[in-house]
């Protein structure tokens, strides 16, 4: 396993769940992952992600919500669980994150290469 991948489960395991609004996915857009993450993801076809760009959404929003859900992105996972990311629609955990855990994501986040969903 690499550094990276683990640092990734460390946040993972770190960033509060809760329960969204059943179907929405009014945070989803165009989003950025370290490419562990996106390693991780089914291959999209360059149509598919720049129609995706196009509509500013992400290639892997269904009809039926992210299709990815246990693979989604940290990024995905932190919205909702701060006042700096807050849910548009009121939801989040009855304990948002951390903030020293925020912050070292945010810094993982701006220290590792993203690329675009
Ligand atoms: S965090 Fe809020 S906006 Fe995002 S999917 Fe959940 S309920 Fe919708
Ligand atoms: S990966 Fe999933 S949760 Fe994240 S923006 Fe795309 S569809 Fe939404």
């Amino acid at each position: 396993m690499t550094k990276n991948s683990q640092v990734i489960r460390f946040f993972r395991a770190r960033i509060p769940s809760f329960e969204c609004t059943p179907g929405c996915h009014d945070c989803c857009g165009p989003v950025t992952a370290s490419s562990e993450e996106v390693s991780r993801l089914p291959v999209k076809s360059e149509q598919e992600h720049d129609r995706a760009l196009e509509a500013l959404s992400c290639p892997y929003l269904g009809s039926n919500g992210c299709q990815v859900y246990g693979e989604r992105p940290l990024i995905c996972r932190l919205f909702g669980t701060t006042p700096s990311l807050p849910c548009p629609n009121g939801k989040g955990p009855a304990v948002m994150i951390a903030p020293e855990i925020e912050r070292q994501i945010h810094y993982f986040l701006a220290n590792t290469r993203q690329v675009l969903l």
